[in-house]
């Protein structure tokens, strides 16, 4: 069989849902029985993402291989249960990059190097890679951006030519907006229209469209879809606003999408398996006990408006997690900076987070958000900077070290608790900032005994994902020296534990639960934890392998605290 292309595109405007529209077709497919994979575009000049403020681009994901990618790589992973790598996820920077490299190696043999058709075989060549790579049956490919912009207009060409290459083996996804404007009151269509002549007039023509709209488009105006977009009627799809986006699967095949994606390539379901992700929504559904966690952090703001998305696998991860005890996530918002003045707002949740960050703004506050868990038994997760600021709480407030600090922060502390990776230094010296840090999945022994090992052992994770490691042909070095009790976790961070107050730390009774050991034999200290309570934290970002039917283990290990403390209230 030939590897089948599903090219998604997004109009109106953006923000409709096409990365969870593409995971949803992947995973119906996939549970038909193909082995299905994703590809992300993102249409500007950053190589990768992780040189964008989050407020810009919203979270930074990071592949097991250490690529910084955009959020929606995140949710192939949560939908398809799968680790996506770098190669299925390319930028406009990335792909002129490669362009121009190769030009420089004289392999172009002498010819003219142009934008068209040069780049967009470079894009060609780039989804037949993915396609290798992954040995997939059909890769969906999500274009970023929405029809009719400048800049995406050389994948669409890309496709485009994909298509014309071969004809049966590649279809088009509109995913669209239809408004239904409070004063008119009716669902209209016309903007649906001209995300299609935009589509059209870049030489595709859609072979479904996706209905995203408040309500579920009625019959009146999928006929009028059909005709003015020029499609089959049965291909307009409705999808409707949903309570949780893992019903959106369920939701297109309502719909009858993945039989008719399949018919259009001439192929037939293997098996059904979609009943068992139908369970589980139904199981979401039905958690209903409210559990409040809060989120201290300072990615929030973008003009008027509140963006959850700087978070957003932190927040999937909470849901997981929550679903498997039976429980219904609230997730409040915390701004770090007012809680530099006062913490008494933080009573009121039954777990607190403080998660990934950079840099002196809002630090002071979470250093506060973090004493007032500790000092009051709320249970607590700290990740990657939230892990490093529970050290410099602990060394300041229970070690006596006043003005301990991260170098990161004050680079003149009399206490460096948490300071530069020796192997970081040279490169900051030389400016080279981007995907520099300490990136991807990096293993981590656990100590036998700490409620670390024991949250990971229940979880089944335990060396469970040694075998993946390998298997994924990734470098030895993510493994280290370690071999038993080896948890893997994906990382990104350029400070770490200073070795040299790990004594002091422990002889006061902070706990290192787990600790990557490199081939130097020096060791990086992974995970903490408190004696008696509910108090983790990870140099790591747990978040990115947290799925629907994986939580994440330390995850689970607060909400098991924060269930305690609700039921307690
Ligand atoms: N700023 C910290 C570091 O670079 C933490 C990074 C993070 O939270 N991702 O080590």
């Amino acid at each position: 069989m030939r590897t089948k292309f599903i090219i998604v595109a997004g109009g109106v405007i953006s923000g409709v849902g096409k990365g969870v529209a593409t995971a949803s077709i992947a995973k119906i497919l996939k549970d038909y029985g193909y082995k299905t994979t994703c590809i992300k575009i993102d249409p500007y000049i950053n190589v990768d993402a992780g040189t964008m403020n989050p407020t810009e681009h919203g979270e930074v994901f990071v592949t097991e291989d250490g690529d910084e990618t955009d959020q929606d790589i995140g949710n192939y992973e949560r939908f398809l249960n799968e680790n996506i790598l770098s190669v299925n996820y390319m930028t406009t920077g990335r792909v002129y990059l490669s362009v121009i490299e190769r030009e420089r190696r004289l392999e172009y043999h002498g010819k003219c190097v142009e934008v068209v058709p040069h780049i967009p075989f470079e894009v060609i060549d780039r989804f037949k890679k993915a396609a290798e790579v992954t040995k997939a049956d059909i890769v969906v490919i999500e274009v970023g951006g929405t029809v009719g912009e400048y800049q995406n207009i050389l994948f669409l060409e890309a496709a485009r030519m994909l298509h014309l290459q071969n004809p049966e083996d590649v279809l088009f996804v509109l995913v669209s907006y239809l408004p239904v404007p409070k004063n008119i009151g009716e669902m209209k269509t016309k903007p649906t229209q001209y995300a299609t002549i935009s589509l059209n007039s870049a030489g595709i023509q859609p072979d479904f469209i996706i209905c995203r709209a408040e309500t579920a488009i009625d019959a009146v105006r999928k006929a009028k879809i059909a005709t003015f977009c020029n499609i089959q009627p049965d291909h307009v799809i409705s999808a409707p606003d949903v309570e949780t986006i893992y019903d959106v699967p369920l939701l297109l095949e309502k719909e009858g999408m993945g039989k008719k994606i399949l018919d259009k390539f001439g192929m037939k379901p293997k098996k059904n398996e979609l009943a068992k992700w139908e369970k589980k929504v139904e199981a979401i559904k039905n958690s209903t006990d409210e559990v409040k966690i809060g989120i201290v952090g300072k990615y929030f703001d973008h003009g008027d408006y509140v963006l959850a998305d700087s978070y957003i696998s932190v927040i999937e991860a909470i849901k997981h997690a929550s679903w498997s005890l039976g429980v219904k996530p609230v997730i409040g918002w915390i701004d770090a900076q007012q809680v530099e003045k006062d913490t008494a707002s933080l009573n009121q949740y039954h777990g607190i987070i403080v998660p990934g960050g950079f840099g002196a703004r809002g630090v002071e506050g979470k250093i506060n958000a973090i004493r007032f868990c500790r000092e009051n038994n709320v249970p607590y997760l700290g990740l990657c900077y939230g892990m490093q600021l529970a050290v410099v709480e602990f060394a300041r407030n229970v070690c006596g070290m006043k003005d301990a600090h991260t170098t990161e922060v004050n680079k003149e502390t009399h206490y460096p608790v948490i300071d530069m990776q020796i192997s970081q230094r040279g490169v900051m010296a030389q400016q080279k900032y981007g995907g520099t840090m300490r990136l991807g999945a990096y293993a981590a022994a656990l100590n036998p005994g700490s409620a670390v090992y024991e949250l990971y052992k229940k979880c089944g994770r335990l060396d469970s994902d040694k075998s993946q490691l390998l298997k994924n042909n990734l470098e030895d070095f993510r493994l280290g020296t370690m071999k038993n009790n080896v948890v893997l976790e994906r990382h990104r961070h350029r400070y770490e534990v200073n070795p040299k107050f790990i004594e002091a730390l422990e002889k006061k009774g902070m706990i290192f639960s787990g600790s990557h050991e490199r081939a130097d034999g020096t060791k990086l200290m992974e995970f903490i934890e408190l004696k008696g309570k509910s108090f983790f934290g990870t140099q790591a970002h747990p978040e990115f392998k947290s799925r629907v039917e994986n939580p994440a283990p330390l995850f689970v290990g607060l909400m098991e605290g924060a269930v305690k403390r609700m039921r307690r209230s």
